[in-house]
């Protein structure tokens, strides 16, 4: 009697310690919710890591529980947000046009029809990165070049293609392309393995840190056949990269190019209390948001609802709705 009472007020005992010790984690509810990024040294992983940082305060709250995860890149986060492996994604504002529209990638599959935009974060550049020796001082330099278009899934892959085929270059017959993940290009630069890269990034970022601040030197390749690829599609804006970024480039004067927006993506299928809560708390937080990386300088929460072409998901919506934003 006595060995059954000891046990007994043992497992009671045991109960109320682990009831006390994890009351958000053992949260009926609690909805587990991932985001995709890009390399871990982008913007989109810091940027996720932001979104998480911001959503994960309210957990006890919403009983939402974020986490974030490095990938190949916005192709891949549409197509892992489709299948339902991500929730979220980050994903540049041509790539979101062209799944909604079956466009490129997503050519023989069809329209994304799922694909529900949330908000658009900071203006992206298509960064040319060049080795000084290898003689290369605008994108018609590459002819005969082994250069790193990107990886298959990322962003960049497809505006590398887009901006060499605009000088008459066709990247599978006039270079050596490439194509690794944009987190080993510095390193390959830097090695002598490629005489140049392909970037669709914010800035500043540690990527072309990296890159413009080894031994050998490295300087922004300007991209020309800008009018051209403007004319021929409608999600191209003109951009400059500012120099004064990185100090250790050549560039003393900003470089031309053309650019995008890094956007915030989800999937019809994702509950609208889950992108409401989200939502919400990144515009309800704008000015500490915008603290946690420098490429967020220019952001405005109206900027936030541009660049957007998959139909805005209704959780986001009711949040736009009662902050007047829409
Ligand atoms: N724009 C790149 C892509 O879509 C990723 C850039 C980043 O990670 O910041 O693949």
């Amino acid at each position: 009697m006595k060995k059954i009472l000891i046990l007994g007020m043992a497992l009671l005992f045991g109960f109320v310690v682990y009831m006390g010790a994890t009351p958000a984690e053992t949260h009926a509810k609690t909805t587990f919710i991932t985001i995709g990024t890009g390399g871990i040294t982008g913007v989109y992983y810091p940027t996720g890591g932001a979104i998480a940082r911001t959503v994960n305060k309210k957990r006890k709250e919403y009983g939402i529980r974020c986490t974030v995860e490095s990938t190949g890149g916005s192709v891949f986060n549409v197509n892992a947000v489709m299948s339902g492996d991500l929730q979220f994604g980050v994903v540049q504002s041509d790539r979101q046009f062209q799944a909604i529209n079956g466009l490129a990638e997503w050519k023989d599959k069809g329209p994304q029809k799922d694909l529900r935009a949330v908000f658009s974060v900071h203006p992206e550049s298509i960064t040319l990165v060049a080795a000084v020796d290898a003689g290369i001082k605008d994108i018609t330099d590459l002819k005969g070049k082994k250069v790193n278009i990107g990886n298959p899934g990322s962003g960049q892959r497809q505006n590398s293609i887009d901006a060499l085929a605009a000088v008459g270059i066709d990247y599978k017959k006039d270079m050596q392309a490439e194509g690794i993940k944009a987190s080993e290009s510095a390193g390959l630069l830097q090695d002598g393995r490629i005489d140049a890269f392909f970037y669709t990034v914010g800035h500043p970022n540690g990527s072309i840190k990296e890159a413009t601040s080894g031994k050998r030197k490295v300087r922004f390749a300007s991209i020309t056949g800008v009018d051209k690829l403007l004319a021929k599609y409608p999600y191209y804006a003109k951009a400059k990269i500012p120099a004064s970024l990185y100090p250790s480039a050549e560039n003393k004067a900003d470089v031309d190019t053309f650019g995008v927006k890094a956007t915030f993506v989800t999937s019809a299928k994702v509950p609208d209390n889950v992108v409401y809560a989200v939502t919400k708390e990144v515009f309800e937080n704008f000015e500490a948001f915008k603290k946690l990386h420098p490429a967020y300088q220019v952001l405005t929460k109206k900027g936030m609802l541009e660049g957007l072409s998959a139909p805005i998901h209704p959780g986001a919506m009711k949040y736009y709705k009662e902050a007047g934003l829409k």
